[in-house]
């Protein structure tokens, strides 16, 4: 069993470096044995494969993914974690941590410089204050990884996977949907973290699609599309897309019907080529 997920060995780690929890960032630990090597089996770490961890905290995933895999590049912010993690992987050669920040480093560099030749695949149990902007980037910067699989909150798992066209649908929903096919793994209860969240937690995976679902001619205009959609859900897409893009009436009117979509529809309703029909019809 991984030693890193044992309550007892957690806390005297962390007393001898004198570390103590930080809540603005998002540092809940995993101390349920059968979560990461879980999640490390489905991430698709295994021979010719480099994973990018973010936030190893005390590393009790980052061992389980270098166990798999040829190689893991573990991302951490907090300085404190560095000293903890010279101890706590100690004994890999296959491990190098990076003391950044997620959101500012630069990861094709480092993907270029760290897995030559290997697929790569991004495994963590992210810090949650930062879920979104976090998977949004992998996506959008168009990395090349075939997979990104992380533990968010449950509430962020439905949505991110929830099917289109469905009332659990959002704006995240069809952007990350563009990018990749999303499923949930498995749940985890908040008590498998220490401290314990709030909340409850799943692991979803983001399998990279070769080719976008859908043709767009400009997809900063889909995003916009779908962001005003979404942002006020409620109202019709006729008023929303009116409202949020500043829109003349009858040229959102005309756009949606040519696409044959009812302009009463509510932005909870569409598909993706819905989306991407109106983004076009629009650019027209
Ligand atoms: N992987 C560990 C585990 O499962 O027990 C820790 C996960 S904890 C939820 C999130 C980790 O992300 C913490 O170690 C935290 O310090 C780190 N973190 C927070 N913000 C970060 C950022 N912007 N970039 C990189 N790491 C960050």
């Amino acid at each position: 069993m991984n030693r890193l997920s044992d309550i007892g060995t957690i806390k005297s780690i962390l007393s001898k470096h004198g570390f103590s929890f930080s809540k603005s960032l998002g540092q809940n630990f995993l101390v349920n044995p059968r979560v990461c090597p879980e999640m490390a089996a489905q991430s698709g770490a295994g021979s010719g494969v480099g994973v990018i961890e973010i936030g190893p905290g005390i590393g009790v995933l980052t061992v389980e993914l270098a166990q798999l895999a040829d190689k893991v590049v573990t991302i951490e912010l907090d300085k404190r974690l560095l000293p903890v993690l010279d101890e706590t992987l100690a004994e890999f050669d296959n491990i190098k941590v990076v003391n950044d920040d997620i959101l500012k480093i630069d990861l094709n560099k480092l993907i270029e410089e760290e897995f030559s030749g290997m697929d790569v695949v991004v495994c963590a149990n992210l810090p949650y204050y930062i879920t979104s902007p976090v998977i949004m980037r992998l996506l959008e910067e168009r990395l090349p990884i075939r997979a990104i699989t992380v533990m968010v909150q449950k509430e962020a798992a439905d949505r991110i996977c929830a099917p289109l066209g469905t009332r659990k649908a959002g704006a995240v929903t069809a952007s990350v949907n563009y990018y990749a096919q999303a499923q949930t793994l498995f749940k985890v209860s908040a008590g498998s973290f220490m401290p314990p969240p709030k909340v409850d937690s799943a692991v979803i995976r983001l399998d990279i699609r070769d080719t976008s679902p859908v043709e767009v001619a400009d997809e900063a205009l889909m995003f916009s599309v779908i962001k005003a959609a979404f942002a006020q859900r409620r109202k019709t897409i006729l008023n929303s897309l009116k409202n949020s893009l500043g829109l003349d009436r009858d040229k959102v009117a005309d756009a949606l019907d040519s696409c044959n979509i009812p302009q009463t529809a509510r932005a909870e309703q569409l598909t993706l080529e819905n989306f991407a029909d109106i983004a076009n019809a629009l650019n027209k």
